[in-house]
């Protein structure tokens, strides 16, 4: 965890509602986690009736996806128990998250779980999900959705691409690896303390095929090309292209059970349920319909600059240059695209993982 002195924590996402704006391809890869939540509601052990029941919500960004998911959860307590049981919601993220935009959409979305409901609190805490961040035994439901990917750190340089995914590095992609293995072991453990016995949660996270396959590919071949653009046209250098990386991994079936026994225990924790499955392609669904090329390079480049780009505008050498490498990365990448559109493969895995009762 957050050990190296050589490389920065990965960034937040871009702020100011554009995550919020330019996740439909999350949200719909998430809906089909939320049957697993809802079940988790379901099954989990109740809070005694003087304590609130909570819920925490690991790397919510800006809070749009994380309303229907909790939603759904607090409609399932509240056939449980009583209408004025006090449920308290809990969304996290990293300190330089942008918390403004997620209590505006707490307060004014109109699919916001928190309009209309008296007895639900909600509330925010910034800190890293690698360390312990609710008092221990204190949650009864957690959820995450496309954060665990994120690792605590970059573990070191990619040569020849800025997602270890598509490297051929082999030293790169073994740090990757062990960094990837235990952050998922430091996150299980912090949320293992954190849930009541009998508590449950639900991950979802990008993934590997059975095949081992990242996915996205196309989209990825369009960043990288776009950097690689950028230092052809002298606006990125050589030197600032090499440090660029994204700390993200897909986890594939056998990384995410490597903590597990045969039993699927760990440090108290069971995996009730583990799918692979294949995220929506919403953004092909919608250039099917419109057949506008254009416009599905700009979607997937809004996607990658509100989601991953920040960190890679961390290895610009003058931060006054952060700006135009943004956009100028936004609009190479959207052309790049905009030349053959294609289809992406959007693996994604989904977990039910229970705390045992002690
Ligand atoms: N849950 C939302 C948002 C996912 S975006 C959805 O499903 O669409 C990923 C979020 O994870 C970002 O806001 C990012 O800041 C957060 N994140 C990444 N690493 C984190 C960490 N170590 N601790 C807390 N949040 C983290």
């Amino acid at each position: 965890m957050g050990t190296s002195d050589t490389h920065d924590a990965p960034a937040p996402m871009e702020g100011s509602g554009a995550y919020n704006r330019n996740s439909r391809v999350q949200a719909a890869g998430l809906a089909a986690a939320i049957p697993y939540f809802e079940e988790a509601a379901r099954a989990c052990t109740l809070a005694p009736a003087a304590e609130p029941m909570v819920i925490a919500d690991y790397g919510a960004s800006e809070g749009r996806n994380s309303l229907v998911p909790m939603a759904s959860a607090i409609a399932v307590l509240r056939q449980r128990t009583a209408k004025d049981r006090a449920i308290s919601v809990i969304h996290t993220d990293l300190p330089d998250s942008d918390f403004n935009a997620l209590f505006q959409t707490l307060a004014n979305d109109p699919d916001s779980y928190a309009r209309g409901d008296a007895a639900v609190f909600p509330a925010a805490v910034g800190r890293s999900f690698y360390e312990q961040i609710l008092p221990s035994q204190t949650v009864m439901l957690g959820w995450t959705s496309w954060a665990v990917q994120w690792l605590s750190r970059i573990p070191g340089p990619i040569p020849d691409h800025v997602q270890i995914a598509y490297s051929n590095d082999r030293t790169a992609r073994e740090l990757y690896a062990a960094q990837a293995d235990a952050d998922w072991r430091d996150f299980l453990m912090r949320r293992a303390r954190e849930l009541r016995a009998g508590g449950q949660l639900v991950v979802l996270t990008m993934a590997l095929t059975d095949d081992g396959d990242f996915g996205y590919r196309q989209v990825l071949a369009a960043m990288y090309g776009a950097m690689t653009d950028l230092v052809a046209d002298g606006k990125l250098s050589e030197a600032e292209l090499a440090r660029m990386a994204i700390p993200t991994v897909g986890r594939g079936r056998v990384q995410l059970l490597a903590p597990f026994d045969a039993n699927r225990h760990f440090v108290g924790l069971k995996v009730e349920q583990l799918d692979i499955f294949l995220g929506e392609d919403r953004i092909w669904e919608q250039y099917e319909k419109d057949r506008d090329a254009a416009a599905f390079g700009a979607r997937w480049a809004a996607f990658s600059r509100a989601s991953v780009f920040p960190t890679l505008a961390l290895a610009v050498d003058d931060p006054a240059n952060a700006g135009a490498f943004l956009a100028d990365a936004e609009s190479r990448m959207a052309a790049r695209l905009a030349k053959h559109p294609e289809p992406s493969v959007i693996p994604l895995a989904r977990l039910r993982l229970s705390k045992e009762a002690c």
